[in-house]
């Protein structure tokens, strides 16, 4: 449990936290901290790896084509991009894209958790290998546990591909929707309002 605020006022302290950030070697490289979009009460989460040079560039998370096809599966979901949060585990851009280094994870982690407890999500989707491996703290491969319930913080987590992987593999994309529709079937369990198809 972090004693942070909840939502708007909670996220706002985390920030000032943060600050110019430099507690780890990304620090020294990223353009922009990539902090997190959307609403800070969002029953709905998204994390993923980290930031790339788009993100980078701009501050904020999953821009570009990956990220259009995100707001695209949110928006198949029955929410907007402003209705659920979006984040990644590692807030700076590694460079050139390579996997962050546990000592980098480890440095960054405890802001991910203080946002995930300010915000109180219902559930989270983990994208990715990378983001699910490093939640999970697991090495197994993605395909071996994307699509079955996981908890990080006490959060219930669905692990699926990240939507990079699903560009360069479209047939994955079936795989992904049968997650995304096991989290509709919670959140509306939960009774989350959502824009039904
Ligand atoms: Fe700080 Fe996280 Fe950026 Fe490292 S990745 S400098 S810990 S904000």
């Amino acid at each position: 449990a972090t004693n942070d605020p909840r939502g708007a006022a909670g996220l706002r302290v985390i920030r000032e936290d943060l600050g110019d950030c430099t507690r780890c070697r990304l620090g020294g490289t990223r353009k922009n901290i990539v902090f997190g979009v959307g609403d800070p009460d969002a029953a709905l989460v998204f994390v993923g790896e980290g930031p790339g040079e788009n993100e980078d560039n701009t501050g904020e998370p999953f821009v570009g084509k990956a990220g259009e096809l995100l707001t695209k599966m949110i928006g198949a979901m029955g929410f907007s991009r402003s209705d659920v949060y979006i984040c990644n585990v590692v807030k700076c851009r590694p460079p050139n894209n390579r996997n962050p280094q546990p000592d980098e994870i480890a440095a960054c982690e405890p802001f991910l958790i203080r946002q995930l407890g300010a915000i109180a999500p219902r559930v989270i989707v983990a994208l990715g290998k990378f983001a699910a491996q490093t939640l999970l703290r697991t090495d197994a491969p993605i395909s071996a546990f994307r699509g079955n319930w996981y908890r990080y913080q006490g959060i219930a987590l669905m692990p699926t591909f990240h939507p990079a992987f699903l560009l360069r593999n479209p047939s994955a994309k079936r795989e992904v929707w049968d997650d995304l529709k096991q989290v509709m079937a919670e959140l509306d369990r939960l009774g989350v309002p959502r824009r039904k198809e």
